[in-house]
Order: structure tokens, then sequence, then C-alpha cells
């Protein structure tokens, strides 16, 4: 039998939740055998870590290596593997494009291939700059054999697009036309299954795809990068099919009202798709230049309106994919600063503080990784335990033990005073 928590709605308190994109990580000889946690100086973190209860957490489940968007899933208390529809509907919603139910949407690259249609460059160059105009010409083509497909285009930033298709018969049960690496053909895309729905969509895929091709090679802005020596964006990649999550949303299911501060599509996305509002935040980039402390006084500002904020930061995740660890140091450092203009500014008398990562991201493998993660709240009344600095290795000794990343959410509902009691 699987548990069918009840919440009474409106929390007595509010929870603010802090998501450090990949902080967590193992210990690495670049830093003498610490983790970049131990070694950065986070006098707030701590501070939550030693005035909170701790713990460590698998987002998912025990060695298994999180994508973000399944992670933030869990994190929001929704089963990832009972819920996940693919990443497509969450980069779509995350550019701000409308999805419907019945949507199968993608997110693209824009990428320069050769005559035989090999990968040379899957970013083409990144194109600053003309990302939104080339995506504009691919919005609302018209396909000859399938008239009854919308396709509708936006472009993200830099190399990224999300596209929906939308029509009758759709499925989101196909490959990647996006092989994941370069001097390799563009793949055809291929049903995952035998529906007549996921082959037909793979067709519309290919043709698509086939169409981009045509339009981008004759664009002007292809022609003068050709021209002037540059990468021309003259193909889409796709990838991540996906459908919207049949959930119910969290306005529903907590009966709270939830804002996210993001600035990724794919966060957006994911939180949006549960009901959570989103807002823009001047200076929050998505990389490790962002301006973390807007971040916070965008969340202290609009605390009256809400009772569940989540703020993801994303930088760490970044320099530990490029295995730069000053760089993730760094990055914890501004999240720091981020903690500490909450633990400034909020009522902490009415306010959770809760600190984790959605997935270990390791610095030496340049990947994600299934440890778990460090997590601490702070508030009224929580158990505060003997640990004295967030770390991985610190927040192990809590007395929140080893939790799952679905529970975290209950239990910061549970603790906000908004929860019902199980059985009579
Ligand atoms: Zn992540
Ligand atoms: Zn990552």
């Amino acid at each position: 039998m699987r548990l069918q928590l009840e919440f009474k709605g409106v929390p007595d308190m509010k929870v603010i939740l802090v998501i450090g994109d990949g902080i967590s990580d193992r210990p690495t000889r670049v830093l003498n055998g610490k983790t970049p946690l131990q070694v950065a100086e986070t006098p707030s973190m701590d501070t939550v870590a030693r005035r909170g209860i701790c713990g460590v957490m698998d987002p998912i489940s025990p060695g298994i290596p999180p994508g973000s968007d399944m992670a933030h899933l869990a994190l929001l208390g929704y089963d990832p593997i009972q819920t996940y529809t693919g990443r497509g509907a969450f980069e779509a919603l995350g550019v701000g494009l409308e999805v419907r139910e019945s949507d199968v949407s993608f997110r693209c690259n824009f990428a320069t291939v050769n005559e035989d249609l090999h990968i040379m460059d899957r970013r083409a160059g990144r194109i600053r700059g003309s990302g939104e105009e080339l995506a504009k010409a691919l919005n609302g083509i018209k396909l000859e054999r399938f008239p009854e497909v919308n396709v509708i285009v936006k472009h993200s930033v830099e190399h990224r697009l999300a596209l929906i298709l939308r029509g009758p018969h759709l499925s989101r049960m196909v490959s990647d036309s996006d092989p994941s690496e370069e001097n390799l053909p563009i793949q055809t895309v291929k049903a995952l299954d035998t529906s007549s729905e996921a082959s037909r969509t793979a067709c519309i895929v290919n043709e698509v795809s086939k169409q981009f091709h045509e339009i981008l090679t004759n664009h002007p802005i292809s022609v003068e990068r050709r021209a002037n020596g540059l990468p021309p964006a003259n193909a889409v990649l796709f990838r991540g099919a996906g459908t919207l999550p049949q959930v119910k949303p969290v306005t529903e299911r907590y009966g709270i009202q939830a804002l996210i501060v993001a600035a990724g599509a794919m966060y957006r996305g994911v939180c949006k798709s549960v009901g959570f509002d989103v807002i823009d935040v001047p200076g929050a980039t998505g990389t490790v230049e962002t301006d973390t402390v807007a971040k916070a006084k965008a969340a202290v500002e609009n605390l009256p309106g809400y009772d569940y904020i989540l703020i993801h930061v994303k930088g760490a995740d970044n320099a530990s994919h490029d295995g730069n660890a000053e760089q993730k140091v760094r990055m914890i450092e501004k999240i720091d600063a981020l903690i500490k203009h909450l633990l400034d500014n909020v009522d902490l008398e009415s306010v959770f503080i809760a600190l984790t990562a959605d997935h270990t991201t390791s610095l030496d493998l340049r990947k994600h990784v299934g440890d778990p993660v460090p997590l601490a709240i702070m508030g009224p009344g929580v158990r505060a335990d003997s640990v004295e600095k967030y770390s991985e290795i610190d927040c192990a000794q809590g007395g929140l033990g080893r939790i799952r990343g679905v529970d975290l959410t209950p239990i910061l509902m549970d603790l906000a005073g908004n929860s019902k009691t199980f059985g009579a």
C-alpha cells in the first residue's frame, strides 16, 4: 500500500527551501581529501546546520545518480519513477510556452552540420545573439504530410530552444536525433514502443528536422556566418521528448501557494508543472555569474504572498562538470551569501529555512553520482542536533539520519504545521 498523505492546507508557518544544484561532492585530492563544502567559508550555511536538524538524503534512491529534473520532482514530494514523463515539457514550460496535456515537447539545440548531416558543432558556436531570430523562422512551419500538427518553437538561451508538437495521436515514446557527440550524423528518430502514435511521431520529427535544416541553411544569418568563417546554425537536434506529468499540483495537494526563484528554464518548468508560480529576478543568470543575493531578496520580498518558496542556484553543478574546484568553492560561498541575506531578513520564529542539493556532482568524475546529499533544516521547534557545520560528512551525523528526496517536502510541510494525522 502506498501512503496517501493528507495536508490540512495553509500551513501555520512558511518554508524557504534553498537548492544548491550539485553542491554536494565526494572528497577530492585537489582539495586535500576534503569536499568543496568542507573547504568553502560558509558561516551562514553552518548557522543553519548548527541551529537546525541535519541529515543526508538520497534524491531518488541510494546509488542512483539523478538528473536534475527527476531530483526536483522528488524533492517536491512527487515519486519521480511514477510521475516522470520526459524532460521536454519542462523545457517548454520553462521558456514560457503554454503546454497542453496532449502536447509532446522537446529540448533542442542549434547545431552545425556538414553536407552529409554529420555534426561538426553541437552548439553552433553558441550563436550568441541570433538564436531568437532563427527560432522565429522555424516557429509555425507547415508540414505537408501532417497538416494537422502545429510546430511551436521558442528560443531559450544561447544555442538552446524548446519545441512543441501539438495535434492528435502523438506520443513521447520516440528517440533523440541528437547523438550527444560530434562527428556523428544526425540520428533518425525512431519509435520506442510499438504504438502507431510513436511511429507517427517519429516520422513527424524526422520531417520537421529536414525542413528545419533547409530553412536554416538558407537563412541570411547562416549565409553571413559562413561568409565570416563562423559555424552556421544549420540544423536542430532534438532530445528528451516529454509530456506534462499527470499530478495533483502543490496548490491542491498541500493547499499552499508556492514560488520558484530560478533562472534555468528546466527548473522553472519542473516547478511550474506542479503548480508553482515563477518570477524573473534581474541578475539571476543560471550560471556562475549569477547574483545570488538578488535571489534571496526576491524571495524575502515575495514571502508575504507565499507559503513555500524554492530558491534554485545552478553554478556549482556547472563548475563540477568542468572539473573546476576553485569555481565550485566560490559558488558555494556565493550561496552562503544568499543564506546570510535570508537569516538577516526573515522572521526566524515563523519561517523554516532548509538547505540541500538536488544531487551529488563529482568534481573528479565531472558527472552526477549516486551519493546522498547533505540536508539541514532550521526553524522554530526543530530538534536541533549536534551538527555544527554544513557538509556531506557532518550532516551524516545529524538527527534526520538518511532520508529519501520524496520525503523532504512532507517533512517540511509537517514542521510548518500543514499536515493531518495519518489514521485516527
Ligand atoms: Zn542538478
Ligand atoms: Zn549537472
